[in-house]
């Protein structure tokens, strides 16, 4: 926690808005709104997952519809989509971002339209903070028209060309979960230029209720929004999102400068323009084995570390469905390791893990 946290939650207390709505929500929403700029519409709700789902709905996404996801990401990227009784077409990864080809993206999209079914949507995924390829995934979007669903679960504080993650695609959704980057213990967003979307989102979250003195539903809602309370920890939170994106920043560096002459450690660069939280830092080694290898050994130091997400087309649940890919994303899971990410680890922690990798290297 940063500090203020507590402060904004008592608040709430002292108020008596307990409740999925409040002057909490209110200036969270704000606060997002400042950090990703005024064109952008914010709805604060229980968690990325139900943005996620929300958002599909919003692009008309239903029963029969196929929806691209990137393969190479969290199964929550993709798990909507069934949740609405659509098909996941899966798309691979490229080497510079390890986010959705615009290659292989365009390579599904002409197939499945030739297969007579153009896809709904394309869910894209900045992972591990690092943005998409945002120009080149634009404007295959743009040639077919299909509408750009953005998670941007890991990537609040990180930026394409200046501007944040979260405001690239047609809707973008943000997720505080206890693990990213900052957090209201469980929450997410749904963010839009499109205020017409964020206005239907809120409506969807609340229980779709009419404007009527009885309850009255002409649709079938959910309840998404996010609580009082916990919006109360998310005020706190964005006080200290910059010094998060620093402390993130700094461990990926201090893995760099302590790791980057080991020609068995590749680090993922950011390309021109390109700025990531570091959410996670993440380490390629030239094989399975060797990747084992470290990760048993820091294990073996009580350290814990994980393998990259493990592709969707290869996840049991998803393997009957389509998908585009070239063994990109296959590689990066059997090579790749997250170490130890914390915004609070210390100075001897890090060079703990530092040790240990370097003892298995040399
Ligand atoms: C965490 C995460 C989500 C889901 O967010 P929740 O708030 O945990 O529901 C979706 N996509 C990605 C890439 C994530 O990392």
């Amino acid at each position: 926690m940063g500090g203020r946290e507590q402060n904004y939650v008592n608040e709430a207390f002292e108020t008596n808005w307990i409740a999925p709505l409040g002057p909490n929500v209110n200036a969270f929403e704000k606060s997002i709104r400042e950090e990703l700029g005024e064109s952008v519409n914010v709805a604060a709700l229980s968690s990325g997952t139900a943005a996620l789902h929300l958002g599909l709905e919003l692009l008309g996404v239903g029963k029969g519809d196929e929806v691209i996801c990137q393969s190479f990401t969290f199964s929550a990227s993709a798990n909507p989509i069934s949740y609405l009784g659509a098909e996941p077409i899966f798309v691979d990864s490229e080497t510079e971002t390890w986010n959705i080809s615009p290659i292989l993206l365009r390579k599904a999209i002409e197939s499945r339209i030739k297969g007579g079914k153009k896809p709904k949507a394309i869910i894209a995924v900045h992972l591990y903070g690092m943005p998409y390829k945002i120009t080149e995934v634009r404007a295959v979007a743009d040639e077919f028209q299909i509408p750009i669903l953005e998670d941007s679960a890991e990537a609040l504080g990180s930026t394409f060309q200046n501007i944040p993650c979260g405001t690239f695609g047609d809707i973008g959704i943000l997720s505080f979960n206890g693990n990213k980057i900052i957090t209201t213990s469980g929450g997410g967003a749904l963010v839009s230029k499109n205020k017409s979307y964020v206005e239907r989102a809120i409506f969807l979250a609340t229980q779709a209720r009419d404007d009527a003195p009885h309850y009255q539903h002409s649709n079938i809602g959910y309840n998404y929004r996010m609580s009082n309370v916990l919006a109360g920890i998310g005020r706190g939170q964005m006080e200290v999102l910059s010094d998060r994106v620093n402390a993130r920043r700094a461990n990926h560096q201090y893995y760099k400068d302590t790791l980057g002459q080991f020609k068995e450690i590749e680090f993922l660069r950011e390309p021109e323009g390109y700025f990531s939280n570091r959410w996670l830092s993440c380490i390629l080694t030239p094989s399975y084995e060797i990747r084992e290898k470290l990760r048993l050994a820091l294990l073996d130091e009580n350290v814990e570390s994980r393998p990259l997400w493990k592709p969707l087309h290869l996840q049991p649940v998803f393997k009957a469905s389509q998908h585009f890919v070239d063994g990109t994303s296959e590689s990066l899971f059997e090579r790749g390791l997250c170490l130890p990410s914390g915004s609070n680890l210390t100075s001897e922690e890090l060079e703990r893990v530092v040790t240990t990798i370097k003892n298995v290297l040399s």
